[in-house]
């Protein structure tokens, strides 16, 4: 395993790419895989882990951005509702619908009414591909579906659909469909300074972070597509700063804390800006917050600011939960790669939320955009990379399956495979897991469990999380660390009850065995977790 990446960046300085990728979020991801699909020479390299940056911290909606069509972004709720479409069709088991309720109160801004008209656009946009149109609820109807929220002045609601996914996944699959077409994807690879050739940006200087080797690797077209890092990189070769990044928190709780059904939209109780509540399994999310960051982006952590803020909304409107920080299981938070506006004066909600591209002569910057709208975005930029390379064959990714979506079409295609998992003998939990997490994979994560008594045992007492996950995610979906595993393969920093902690040590064992570490880099590896889940928990100080 390690010889196999040794191998794979010695061969980085071997041969000129037609696109160097730099940044395995999201877009860079959906960008290599958009690329080798047409038939391009790809490498991607990744200072972290794969979606290690805002692409395993958003809120993990597939989503128009249903509050986009109060500034009349039309086209930005087009573009979303149309692809949540489609990566529901692509990528089943990642993307699942998911009931969102808008509770309308007296004192509510839009009323009911005009909810209701802007759901019937926001319907229309996606041109009625939701997974069920919006329904209204007069008057305590609405307690009935959602009955832990506050009673006071309620007026009525409206159930409407987005989806969610796991963005950490999603971005994971993106990685390795591009690797299978050809690509060479290589986290842990840090873009140290951008090489030229006159005016033109002509390949990049890299350093792997685990061995310390260099390596200077030639490309026809250098993207940057490091999100909230975008102006650093930028600035290697002298362009300006474009960005204002601000920062989302996202607090987990036991679901016992706060069961709900619906993911519940909730106006922010000091700015009015849009909150949710959001059902995730045996947990509940609340998020976000969103304020201008200026500190340092490798280290985003929530604060106890952050957490009045979402407990004072969350308990507005669920007044008999009385949550305290101390429900708080766990809590993730990112940065929005937002492009700066013109106007100093527009606040950070209304900075906008479409995407950017900047071209000079071999080099291409995109920043800003979502997470929902990545693909058409990793499209965009390759017809730009093609137009510089001199050819732009069509962009195949609206038809390609996902790799755990091969041969599964929707939800009968997802029920076979929970019904195939059964067959093998595998609790219902745990083929449903397994098929959400792997799709089509989850065949051959279940063979690894069944033929190794020690990898078919669960990780913790709670969730339904395999022993066999770890090696699945070491040999073929290349985590490195235990924080990689931990974080957003097997996500028990944000599930767990005590974060993976306890587990960690079982991890590190199985990478260790697989990755030939020493004792001391096992024990490494577990201090370096605890202090991963520690930040997690600074707004406790
Ligand atoms: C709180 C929050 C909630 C959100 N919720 C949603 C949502 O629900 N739905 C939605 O559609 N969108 C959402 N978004 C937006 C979405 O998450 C982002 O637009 C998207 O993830 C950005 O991906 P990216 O690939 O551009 O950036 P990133 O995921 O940050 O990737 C950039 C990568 O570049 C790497 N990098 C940086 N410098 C270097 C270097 N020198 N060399 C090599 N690699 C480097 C970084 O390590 C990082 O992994 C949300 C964002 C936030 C912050």
């Amino acid at each position: 395993m390690n010889r196999a990446r040794a191998d794979a960046f010695s061969q980085l300085g071997n041969r000129t790419f037609d696109l160097l990728i730099i940044g395995g979020g999201a877009t860079g991801c959906g960008i290599a895989r958009d690329a080798a699909l047409r038939g391009f020479s790809v490498a991607l390299v990744e200072k972290d882990d794969l979606a290690s940056g805002t692409s395993s911290k958003s809120s993990k909606l597939i989503h128009g951005g249903l509050r986009y069509l109060e500034h009349a972004q039309f086209k930005l709720v087009f573009e979303g509702t149309n692809e949540r479409a489609l990566l529901l069709k692509r990528a089943p088991h990642l993307v699942r619908p998911l009931p969102f309720l808008v509770p309308a109160y007296k004192e509510s801004r839009p009323g009911l009414l005009k909810l209701d008209v802007g759901l019937w656009i926001y319907d229309g946009l996606s041109r009625f591909s939701s997974y069920k149109l919006h329904k209204t609820y007069r008057g305590r109807k609405v307690h009935e579906i959602e009955p832990l929220l506050r009673t006071e002045a309620l007026k009525g609601g409206i159930v409407y659909y987005d989806c969610m996914t796991d963005d950490a996944r999603l971005t994971l699959e993106s990685a390795l469909d591009a690797r299978a077409l050809g690509a060479q994807i290589l986290n842990y690879t840090r873009v140290i300074s951008l090489t030229r050739d006159g005016d033109r940006v002509v390949g990049a200087e890299v350093e792997d972070r685990e061995s310390g080797s260099r390596s200077s690797v030639r490309a026809r077209v250098v993207v940057n597509s490091t999100g909230p890092w975008s102006d650093k990189v930028r600035g290697l070769v002298g362009e300006t700063a474009i960005l204002r990044p601000t920062k989302g928190v996202h607090l987990v709780l036991d679901s016992a804390r706060l069961d709900i059904q619906h993911a519940v939209v909730m106006m922010g109780r000091r700015d009015h800006r849009v909150v949710f509540a959001i059902p995730w399994g045996d947990r509940t999310v609340l998020g976000t917050t969103d304020t201008d960051f200026d500190g340092d982006l490798d280290h985003v952590y929530a604060t106890a600011a952050d957490v009045d803020y979402l407990m004072e909304t969350a308990n507005h409107y669920f007044p008999t939960a009385k949550l305290v920080a101390g429900d708080v299981l766990s809590t993730w938070a990112g940065l929005r790669p937002l492009v700066a506006p013109n106007k100093a004066s527009a606040s950070e909600s209304d900075t906008s939320r479409e995407h950017h591209v900047i071209e000079r002569p071999g080099f291409i910057t995109i920043a800003g955009g979502k997470l929902t709208t990545f693909r058409r975005m990793a499209a965009e930029v390759v017809d730009r990379a093609g137009e510089q390379l001199g050819r732009v064959p069509p962009s195949g990714t609206a038809e390609r399956p996902f790799p755990g979506a091969v041969d599964v079409a929707g939800d009968e295609g997802m029920d076979r495979i929970r019904a195939q998992l059964g067959a093998r003998g595998l609790s219902q939990r745990t083929a449903h897991h397994l098929a959400q997490t792997y799709g089509a994979r989850a065949a051959k994560v279940a063979e690894r469990a069944a033929n190794d008594h020690s990898a078919g045992a669960p990780l913790d007492g709670e969730t339904p999380y395999l022993a066999a996950e770890v090696d699945e995610a070491v040999e073929h979906e290349l985590a490195r660390t235990v924080g990689d595993v931990l974080s957003r393969r097997v996500p028990l920093l944000l599930r767990g009850r005590d974060q993976g902690l306890a587990a960690s040590v079982t991890v590190a064992a199985r990478m260790g065995k697989l990755l030939e570490w020493d004792e001391a880099r096992r024990k490494l590896e577990v201090e370096r977790y605890a202090a991963i889940v520690e930040e997690s928990r600074r707004f406790k100080k």
